[in-house]
């Protein structure tokens, strides 16, 4: 066995294995992205089982045994019990751990991934912010922290700092003014001042700050729109995850839906 070494990290997926195993994708501040075998975590009073499920931030003493890393204890720091509780919550959840799987790679440090992810959960968990609002920032802040930032300052054509009428072209990842996106027949997608602004915050705004602001109604819903086309565009997939979340709200949105 090798030295024991201690870290911080948070599960984005598990995968069960034989036995009572299971395969974690875990992200650490230190060193990125890790696969880690934890053995026993399925068996029941496995003192590692809370620590090795979906989305639990754990302190955890590792191991390395030949290529892989060992879970060799951990103690459970944040279990986000709101987030679990609620299937279209944890299902948002969820799609922020295959983003950030999706954008981090082994071994490369990845804390401002790390913290933005941790955030994000919290808003949802302690904080009660829309949905929509945290996803959108969440998706965008990502984005940008993975090299994809926007250009979101001026109308990329003639430079006007307040474009009015402003589009996001998606695959460009640049804002233009109606006037100047002209006959562009690129993925455009309508703006308005509210939801520009929003997005220049969450771009540059500190990490902390990040969530400070409100948007609602149609505003809201544009915000929301561009920074999900967006963040689609430029990684050229698409997410099980963002798929199953997005069935879940539509299912919710009709008046069928059960209540209790
Ligand atoms: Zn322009």
């Amino acid at each position: 066995m090798s030295e024991k070494f201690v870290t911080r990290g948070i599960v984005l997926r598990e995968t069960q294995t034989k036995e009572s195993d299971k395969i974690l994708t875990i992200l650490t501040a230190e060193r990125g992205r890790i696969a880690v075998i934890a053995r026993g975590a399925r068996r029941k009073n496995s003192r590692i089982a809370a620590a090795s499920e979906l989305l639990a931030y754990s302190e955890l003493v590792l191991y390395e045994r030949g290529n892989w890393m060992m879970l060799d204890e951990a103690s459970t720091l944040e279990l986000w019990k709101s987030v679990r509780g609620d299937v279209e919550l944890l299902s948002l959840g969820s799609y922020f751990a295959e983003m950030a799987e999706a954008v981090t790679g082994e071994g490369e440090s990845a804390d401002a991934i790390l913290a933005l992810l941790l955030n994000s959960l919290y808003a949802l968990d302690k904080l009660d912010k829309p949905q929509e609002l945290v996803k959108a920032a969440f998706e965008l802040r990502l984005l940008s922290l993975a090299g994809y930032e926007p250009l979101v300052s001026d109308c990329a054509v003639c430079g006007a700092e307040a474009p009015e009428s402003p589009l996001l072209d998606v695959n460009e990842g640049v804002v233009v003014c109606a006037a100047c996106a002209g006959a562009a027949t690129g993925n455009m997608l309508r703006l308005d001042p509210g939801a520009l602004a929003a997005m220049r915050h969450v771009v540059r705004s500190e990490p902390k700050r990040m969530l400070s602001f409100l948007l609602s109604g149609d505003t809201l819903a544009r915000f929301s729109d561009a920074c999900e086309a967006f963040a689609l565009a430029q990684l050229d997939r698409s997410f099980r995850t963002l798929d199953f979340y997005k069935s879940l709200r539509s299912r919710g949105a009709f008046p069928g839906k059960s209540c209790e």
